[in-house]
């Protein structure tokens, strides 16, 4: 599924700070005043290697999360790559310098690819790379806690020979350390000692999910940034600093500035991503062509010697070559392909919420609405659907299984998540850490789940008749030990209605005894002072066919998603919209004969000669093989188009004799609305005999999802 994911400020920000480490290496406002070009150069634009380091360490946990065991040795790969290509980049200035007229120089080289870089900017790569390694190291051994405090250690070791230098180095002891150290590295600021702490920070970040609030962050980084100005001057004004990159307000400072940063929307931008790496490996060229440049035209008192004017050009330049890099690249490199190329999934996440809210007026004051968002929520996406819900201020889901609501709570959805079918008990680590309910589906079942000597989150799920899950209504005994297991945390008591869509007097009848057992359990449990929790019974039918019910919940799946099961009537009417069309393209065109014959089987023959059209959509997308029989049709520019032929796993032919101009890549709506004519996921599924809940569950795993807001 191709979601949208949400990291805009963080991709700007990377453009900024590569701007920022221009600066370090232009000092812009010297000429102007050294302590205001000492607080920006030396200390405000020290954010901008850490906040690097903390975007690696924040898309690492993210992605192997996630289950991706390849993406950190990708990250490795590339990181790696950048830096062969950046030890090339700068070879001609390394030849130009002498770098090679060194004593002792292979040791030099070892020394300068682990810890200083080849030229002077590149030590961030090594950096980046050993601080990887280092930190995945450090997690498979130890809790993050512990990780936490060992890479704190570091960095305070590395402060020791930066910043902090004067101080520390007055301990004769302490001097004999960096002694050593600095013999072997030329700084403190590198893979070891630096690198660590912010991926960790980063990883952390991504790891516990939970949002600070935008005030207390921005009041936190207003506060922790004035500690750091104070910091860094009195430091220099001590001239204790044998360098600057390091602070100890630079880490909650990075932390807020962070937390900031992700609390703002917008989709990712590959190209600054680009962009931001592409400026910050050519500066160093810029720089020395801009010097070039200025003495041969003899402008060195503007080009040079004004710093800013220096800044200026450098940043100016490096902006025009970085995007004309990142332009051809980016063709290079082209994305994914459109999710809309060929079969797809349009979801109108507006008509989403607009149901959620026409239902919850259906309920009654006190009852909260529990989007059902089982099966991919019936094949419309379920993060994303979740999240709109949640934005909208619903906080009540439930899903099938034990997998759909880790996957929720993965990408961040908040609330109550039920699962309502068979946790396997061995898995109940996974309910705690999750923070997810469990449903008791009998006594049998709530007793292996208290075998765990953690307390799990349930609801106790009572049949009342129809036969499938929960624990007999009338089975008081077994009811009362459900309630008495110690391990189990019951917060609701529900029944499942196996007859509320329909309006016949033998299944209305049934509906009523239902509830009427429901109720009966429900009151002797309570007599007997057992606390059973959030009541609930209705699905969607039940909302549209027993209104007058007062319960705590109910869970509403089908009529969420602006659709029924079917055409039959319900006592309540209201206003649903279709929330999902389904659409493909049409591939090619052909011209048959009268007595030809169309796909498999040769099911269809023409009895005059026809214009046909192949469009990209089949059984394994989640169209039935059977629908041909049906005698169905298809939208293609606002007109019907029938279907002929037998369903193809990836494709169906259909009838454009009598529609004029198509053409390969025309979109064709399976289901849904094109112009004024409309195809109803309900008429759809009675075609294939089924009911819609059906067809939408099923829609296949590889379409396009486009989500509309
Ligand atoms: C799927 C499901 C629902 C939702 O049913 P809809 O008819 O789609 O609203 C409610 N309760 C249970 C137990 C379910 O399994």
């Amino acid at each position: 599924m191709n979601l949208t994911k949400r990291y805009a400020t963080l991709d700007i920000f990377r453009v900024i700070a590569a701007f920022l480490i221009i600066a370090i290496h232009t000092a812009p406002f010297l000429s102007i005043n050294e302590t205001a070009d000492f607080i920006f150069v030396h200390i405000i634009a020290r954010a901008a290697v850490p906040f690097f380091f903390m975007v690696t360490g924040y898309f690492l946990y993210l992605s192997m999360e996630k289950g991706n065991k390849f993406s950190l040795k990708r990250t490795l790969n590339k990181l790696i790559g950048i830096y062969i290509f950046g030890i090339f980049l700068y070879l001609p200035l390394n030849l130009y310098g002498s770098y090679f007229n060194q004593t002792n120089l292979p040791f030099q080289i070892v020394k300068d690819l682990i810890f200083d870089g080849t030229f002077y900017h590149l030590w961030y790569l090594p950096a980046t790379i050993i601080g990887i390694l280092l930190l995945k190291l450090l997690l498979r051994k130890f809790p993050m806690p512990y990780v936490f405090i060992i890479t704190l250690a570091l960095y305070i070791m590395g402060l020791g020979g930066d910043s902090y230098y004067g101080i520390v180095t007055q301990i004769s002891a302490v001097n004999k350390i960096y002694d050593f150290l600095f013999k072997i590295m030329d700084y403190t600021r590198n893979g070891l000692f630096f690198a660590p702490v912010y991926l960790f920070l980063g990883a952390w970040i991504a790891y516990s999910k939970h949002k600070i609030k935008a005030q207390f962050a921005v009041i936190g980084l207003i506060i922790s940034n004035a500690l750091l100005l104070t910091e860094g001057l009195l430091l220099h004004n001590f001239n204790v600093q044998r360098h600057d990159s390091m602070y100890i307000m630079l880490l909650p400072c990075m932390y807020f500035l962070f937390s900031i940063l992700l609390q703002c929307n917008g989709n990712s931008m590959k190209e600054l991503r680009i962009l931001s790496m592409v400026i910050y490996l050519i500066h160093p060229w810029i720089i020395v062509i801009i010097r070039l440049f200025a003495k041969i035209v003899h402008l060195e008192y503007l080009l040079i010697y004004n710093n800013f004017l220096h800044f200026l050009s450098v940043s100016i330049l490096s902006l025009f070559i970085g995007l004309v890099v990142t332009y051809f690249w980016s063709r290079l490199k082209q994305k994914n392909p459109n999710s809309d190329n060929r079969a797809w999934v349009e979801v109108n996440l507006n008509a989403l919420v607009h149901n959620a809210f026409v239902l919850k007026e259906c309920l009654p004051k006190n009852c909260e609405l529990m989007a059902v968002v089982k099966a991919g929520a019936y094949g419309h996406g379920d993060v994303e659907t979740a999240k709109a819900l949640n934005k909208a201020g619903f906080h009540a889901f439930a899903v099938a299984t034990l997998t759909e609501g880790i996957r929720l709570r993965r990408h961040g959805i908040k609330g109550e998540i039920l699962i309502l079918g068979y946790t396997n008990p061995s898995d109940v680590n996974y309910l705690t850490k999750y923070r997810l309910t469990q449903t008791v589906l009998n006594y049998d079942y709530g007793r292996a789940l208290n075998e765990s000597s953690k307390q799990v989150k349930v609801h106790i799920k009572v049949d009342t008749g129809m036969h499938r899950q929960g624990e007999d209504y009338n089975a008081y005994d077994n009811l009362e030990h459900i309630y008495k297991l110690k391990n189990l945390k019951i917060e609701g008591t529900f029944t499942h209605l196996c007859t509320s869509d329909s309006l016949k007097d033998v299944d209305i009848n049934f509906s009523r005894l239902q509830i009427e057992r429901f109720y009966e359990t429900i009151h002797y449990l309570q007599a007997k002072g057992y606390d059973t929790g959030k009541l609930h019974i209705q699905s969607s039918y039940g909302i549209l066919n027993y209104p007058e019910l007062t319960c705590d919940y109910a869970r509403v799946g089908i009529a969420l998603y602006g659709v029924l099961s079917d055409r039959n009537n319900t006592r309540l009417s209201i206003d649903l919209k279709p929330v999902l069309s389904l659409k493909a393209r049409v591939s090619i065109i052909k011209n048959i004969k009268t007595n030809e014959s169309v796909s498999y089987g040769r099911l269809f023959t023409a009895n005059h000669n026809m214009k046909i059209a192949t469009v990209t959509i089949g059984y394994a997308d989640g169209v039935p093989r059977n629908l041909f029989e049906a005698d169905t049709y298809v939208l293609i520019h606002s007109q019907k188009a029938p279907i002929i032929g037998r369903i193809c796993m990836d494709q169906l032919v259909i009838d454009v004799t009598g529609i004029n101009d198509v053409k390969p890549d025309d979109i064709v709506t399976i289901i849904g609305n094109d112009g004024k004519e409309q195809i109803y996921c309900e008429d759809f599924a009675m075609q294939c005999g089924t009911i819609s809940n059906e067809i939408l569950s099923r829609l296949g795993s590889r379409l396009g999802y486009i989500f509309k807001y």
